[in-house]
């Protein structure tokens, strides 16, 4: 059986060493490959040809996750009400033509919200809506404020998910009302640190990066030393994967062993 990470580029993947550890573990005989598509003209083209080749299933990242649903909606894929919801797809079954988006699963497993909690959520991606749809899914009763650097996205996000948005500069933001504080953008992948209001932040404010290399961003290093507990995108990945595996081979795998792939990154 083949299965992949479809995205571009896709060489950093750590979900081959994922996966392949749990293969392993459940004497599963397959392979797990890094599929580069590097243009969206071709994208339909290689979809098909994965199907001709009898690819059981792939996982799906950036930048296509968006594109992917379009594609299998248009081949009558059976896609997940979350993913139908978010209009993106992390998960696809070839042999059963089913689709879904594992993230918010992911992030859920990782954040706990409580009632009336306030999160304040930055990024306007794909990102940014999966773990919305999670704090949405972990508590309905939460309050949730978008906001991204590109207003129109965060906009779209507030939307189609209900959330309030924020319009103002984010480094002037009081960040003393939010329990909760998610980065969802790429601001930190290269030492660039999210501006916020740092001085504002309260102890018991849980800080979240959805970044996992480098393992510290610079927000979190930043709210870490004023306190807050905080935590990075690994376990995300992790048990975003752990999803998709279970609903290709109909097994739960360990996530110690997914958490042992991923040593390097966890906090
Ligand atoms: P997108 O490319 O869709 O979104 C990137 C986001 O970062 C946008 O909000 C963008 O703002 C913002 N951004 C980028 N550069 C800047 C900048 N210079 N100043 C301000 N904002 C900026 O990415 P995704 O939503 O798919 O991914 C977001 C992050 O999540 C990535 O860093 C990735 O590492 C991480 N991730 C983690 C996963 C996990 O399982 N832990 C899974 C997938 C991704 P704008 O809209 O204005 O361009």
């Amino acid at each position: 059986m083949q299965f992949g990470v479809l995205g571009f580029p896709v060489k950093h993947s750590l979900s081959p060493s994922i996966h392949n550890l749990w293969f392993k573990e459940n004497n599963i005989q397959a392979q797990y490959h890094l599929l580069e598509c590097e243009k969206i003209e071709d994208l339909e083209s290689f979809v098909a040809s994965l199907e001709e080749k009898n690819f059981a299933g792939v996982n799906v990242t950036l930048p296509y996750k968006n594109a992917m649903f379009e594609i299998l909606k248009a081949k009558n894929y059976e896609i997940s009400e979350t993913a139908e919801i978010l209009q993106s797809v992390n998960t696809v079954d070839f042999r059963r033509k089913i689709a879904t988006n594992t993230d918010v699963y992911g992030f859920l497993q990782i954040c706990k919200v409580y009632e009336d909690d306030h999160i304040l959520v930055v990024g306007g991606g794909g990102v940014a809506s999966s773990v919305i749809a999670a704090c949405q899914i972990s508590n309905s009763h939460a309050n949730i404020t978008i906001t991204n650097r590109t207003i129109e996205k965060a906009q779209a996000i507030s939307e189609n998910l209900m959330c309030d948005l924020y319009l103002g500069d984010l480094s002037k933001l009081d960040l003393s009302n939010f329990e909760i504080i998610i980065n969802a953008t790429s601001l930190g992948l290269n030492g660039e640190i999210l501006p916020l209001n740092y001085n504002t932040l309260r102890k018991s404010t849980k800080c979240y990066d959805t970044i996992y290399s480098p393992k510290m961003t610079p927000f979190l290093e930043s709210t870490k030393l004023r306190g807050c507990q905080v935590q990075n995108g690994a376990m995300m990945l992790v048990h975003q994967a752990a999803k998709a595996f279970e609903l290709w081979h109909d097994v739960k795998p360990s996530i110690d062993l997914g958490k042992k792939a991923m040593k390097e990154f966890l906090i």
